[in-house]
């Protein structure tokens, strides 16, 4: 009856048995993950015979087997042990045939000879077993691994032409890549050098195998020839590295390991990870210039969207003609602050480039900052006829795919452990090419208006019953967070003393910003009072001013609507949140 577009789930890589995840070793046979319970590691005589590892770091390494794998090794063990039964009785037979060699010299004979033989025959079935065993799987290096990177970048074009046109960012298919670094050196060698040995082959080519890489997480990858699922083979063949030469090899060899891929639906971000929105600064003569860049909430996991760690660059182009930069700035905190270069272009345009901005309080997730703004003043004049161009590439922490992790297991099957935890991130790089002309008509709108606010004050402040303190300041504040106002800063000035002795004045000072679509429209407010205190450590009671100005840029009607009505939330807000708590309203209601 319904239209339902059902999308495959990405799926995760689980243990082989029960489908638990994460996965805690690999069988090293077969290579299927699995949980603690189901890919266990052998026992220590079995270890022993098998000598499955050698050298440093996996001699003593456990070797990881599933239900499966461990049953068939269980039963070569055990018809190992049948024969070494037999070695043993072999030799008791020999020395019962030299016990009675002096009574019977022809039994005799014929005990020691049978029994030497069976002995030795059946020794030889254990050692050629053992030798079977270990050769049939390739040799197990242990290369080093330095600088495991999972990336994925997100590119795109932002476009707004001349007027009436509308603002569009068209992106490009996400391009992955898994990228290690490996080093194989001395022990690895030394590894191959006994495997030649062993299979009397001294220059032959012998296959070896340094484990697997898993990537935890959805896997939102399309499978293809570079990477076929979650577990990746690092097999290879000693023909392959210098290091393995018979014959003057190097004392390492490096093997860089890249694997490129693409997803299996490309991410749904229609307007855009990163928003760029330029306004001449209103008041300023046309003589500033304002740059936002906001990154919108997106992501596989919709309760976990990507977040910004860096803004890897941000250049501006613009017009020669609009004279030199005279200051600039950022008009958010920002972890350090960056160094600019400022440079001509070709083409009568000149450009401005920051590195390496740092939002401040990426770590804390409430109060997380979703933009920047640069703020240039030039010497010249800005012409709203122009167009500016430039780049945006940031850094930012998860991925598209889903992919939350990359874990190295080593040829045994065990997790390895790494120096520094594997990198996985997601780039996003995009270029802009914005025309002024559709804010040219922009305008400042400034909510209770300018001039009726600086002639009569208090007629715009609305009063309370309640004491002006922390818990009114943090009620209202955090109202308005739940409402998606974003709280710049509250600043309280020291209390006063006021008309008499036992009352104080209170003073906070509160800024913030809040976005309707891409355009921000900032607030202040500041909230007075007076409390009275009788002996006590808290005041008995108090009264609260609230005066709240709400100031935007706007380019047309509806705009300058959207700050109007910004005003009037506010102050609703403000009155639903200190109304609720004046005694006042708590006794009659
Ligand atoms: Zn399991
Ligand atoms: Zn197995």
């Amino acid at each position: 009856m319904w239209d339902v577009a059902i999308e495959p789930r990405a799926s995760v890589a689980r243990c082989y048995e029960c489908g638990s995840s994460p996965v805690f070793a690999l069988c090293h046979h077969c290579w299927r993950p699995g949980c603690k319970k189901h890919v266990r590691p052998s026992p220590r005589w079995a270890r022993k015979i098998l000598r499955e590892g050698s050298g440093p770091g996996l001699a003593k390494a456990p070797v990881y087997h599933c239900g499966g794998c461990a049953h068939g090794k269980a039963l070569t063990a055990g018809t190992t042990w049948r024969w070494l039964v037999i070695v043993l009785g072999g030799a008791a037979l020999a020395v019962a045939g030299i016990v009675t060699v002096r009574l019977s010299p022809t039994v005799g004979a014929i005990l020691l000879l049978t029994g030497g033989l069976s002995a030795l025959v059946a020794m030889l079935h254990v050692w050629r077993g053992v030798a079977r065993a270990r050769t049939a799987l390739p040799v197990p290096l242990l290369p080093k691994a330095v600088d495991v990177e999972l990336t994925e970048e997100l590119r795109g074009e932002i476009t707004l032409e001349g007027e009436g046109d509308e603002y569009r960012t068209v992106l490009d298919p996400v391009k992955g890549e898994l990228s290690v670094r490996f080093t194989f050196g001395g022990p690895d060698r030394e590894r191959v050098r006994r495997r030649r040995k062993r299979a009397r082959t001294h220059d032959a080519a012998v296959p070896w195998c340094a484990g697997r890489i898993l990537l935890s997480g959805p896997f939102g990858i399309r499978t293809g020839d570079e990477i076929a699922g979650p577990i990746l083979p690092l097999d290879g063949n000693s023909g392959d590295h210098a290091v393995f030469r018979p014959l003057d090899p190097p004392s390492s060899s490096p093997w860089k390991y890249r694997r490129r891929y693409e997803l299996r639906t490309e991410p749904k971000i229609a307007s855009g990870p990163i928003w760029i929105t330029p306004s001449i600064v209103p008041d300023s003569g046309r003589h500033g210039l304002e740059l936002d860049v906001q990154w919108v909430k997106f992501g596989p996991d919709e309760d976990k969207p990507l977040s910004l760690r860096m803004i890897e660059l941000l250049r501006l182009e613009f017009p020669v003609r609009w004279g030199e930069i005279h200051t600039w700035g950022l008009l958010d905190e920002v972890g350090t602050q960056p160094r600019a270069t400022v440079g001509l272009g070709g083409e009568g345009r000149q450009f401005i480039e920051l590195k390496r901005i740092t939002p401040a309080d990426q770590e804390k997730d409430e109060a997380r900052t979703t933009h920047v703004t640069l703020a240039i003043r030039f010497s010249g004049q800005v012409d709203p006829g122009d167009e500016i161009s430039g780049r945006v590439t940031a850094k930012m922490g998860g991925t598209l795919s889903g992919v939350t992790g990359v874990t190295l297991f080593n040829s045994l099957g065990g997790r390895r452990a790494l120096g520094r935890s594997a990198s996985v991130k997601t780039r996003v790089d995009l270029g802009f090419r914005i025309s002024l002309a559709n804010i040219r008509y922009q305008a400042l709108r400034v909510d209770p208006d300018r001039a009726a606010e600086d002639s009569n004050r208090d007629s715009y402040a609305d009063t309370f019953d309640v004491v002006p303190d922390d818990e009114a300041v943090i009620a209202l504040t955090n109202a308005m967070s739940e409402e998606g106002y974003y709280v710049k800063h509250v600043i309280e000035n020291p209390p006063r003393s006021g008309r008499r002795a036992n009352e104080f004045q209170r003073y906070w000072d509160i800024k913030g910003r809040r976005y309707v679509g891409v355009y921000p429209v900032d607030f202040h407010i500041i909230l007075t009072g007076e409390e009275v205190r009788s002996g006590g450590i808290r005041p008995e009671r108090g009264a609260t001013k609230v005066r709240i100005v709400v100031k935007g840029a706007y380019t047309d009607d509806e705009m300058e609507r959207t700050i109007r009505e910004e005003y009037k939330r506010l102050r609703d807000l403000t009155e639903a949140t200190l109304g609720r708590k004046s005694p006042m309203t708590s006794e009659t209601g």
